[in-house]
């Protein structure tokens, strides 16, 4: 069944869907944040996220600490009224102390792999569908998350061996000589650095440098920044509209080109890959 979708300017969205469709598929890149967007956003009422998963293996403490930073940062994060400057430096925090309370409650490498293993992440559906047409007309993929990079690599790894155009931008862990998390290997990505011009990797920039047009996915304000309109000829936006629907539809109307509105699946993706040509 196809998505309720809400498209706010219908002309400034044909007129990108137009030149897209010029180009095809030869001619397209897609930029996708992780979690809440390839991603179920909830499972029993639960937020789902690559950093949510880790809760279920933390000391008692540790998992209140979480929690406890969750109710703090998460509604500056989705707060439209708090200045963004503020926002970003409550970003950073809110990464530091979530890195140092996994590192206190000794988490493993273990532990990761057991996210992924029992099929906690649970995927939108139809995003096999979305990753299998991605492969079959060779369109690279970025996906640029501010989760955990550790958990998106092994999600995948099966993908990412036949198919060497899926690349990851993320957090990725460092461990010790035990195999335990001792902090992020490189500079966080939060909520509001997540940047396609971030990514060093010259494969990657050798597979889309001849790509006009790019699709983001996305479900909060800071994907619709993901990439710069001045980089391409077509920046089409997709964004999920998880929750507070009605809340939060004029921001991300604005932001995106198009919203689908809840916790759905891939559909309209999907639908609208083949109306590009794939
Ligand atoms: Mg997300």
């Amino acid at each position: 069944m196809q998505e309720k979708v809400f498209i706010r300017d219908k002309s400034r969205f044909e007129k990108k869907l137009h030149s897209v469709k010029q180009l095809g598929p030869s001619g397209l890149h897609v930029v996708t944040d992780f979690d809440r967007t390839l991603t179920r956003a909830s499972i029993n009422g639960r937020t789902h996220s690559t950093f949510s998963l880790l809760w279920d293996y933390l000391s008692p403490e540790s998992y209140e600490r979480a929690q406890k930073l969750f109710g703090k940062y998460y509604p500056i994060e989705r707060s439209l009224t708090i200045p963004q400057l503020e926002k970003e430096q409550s970003m950073i925090e809110w990464w530091q102390h979530a890195i140092d309370n996994l590192v206190a409650s000794g988490l493993t490498r273990e532990m990761l792999e057991d996210v992924i293993s029992s099929d906690k992440l649970v995927l939108r559906d139809g995003a096999e569908d979305f990753f299998a047409s991605l492969e079959q007309n060779q369109i690279p993929l970025l996906i640029l998350s501010s989760g955990i990079g550790d958990i998106i690599n092994y999600s995948v790894q099966l993908r990412k061996d036949t198919n060497q155009g899926i690349h990851v931008l993320s957090n990725f862990f460092d461990y010790d000589e035990l195999g335990k998390v001792s902090g992020y290997s490189s500079d966080v990505i939060h909520s509001f650095s997540k940047r396609q011009k971030l990514f060093q990797d010259d494969r990657y920039w050798g597979q889309v440098e001849n790509r006009e047009n790019v699709l983001i996915l996305g479900d909060t304000l800071g994907d619709a920044d993901m990439v710069d309109n001045d980089d391409y000829d077509t920046v089409l936006r997709i964004g999920y509209l998880n929750e507070n629907i009605e809340q939060q539809k004029d921001p991300f109307s604005e932001a995106f080109d198009v919203l689908i509105l809840g916790d759905v699946g891939m559909d309209y993706i999907n639908g609208l890959m083949g109306e590009i040509g794939c």
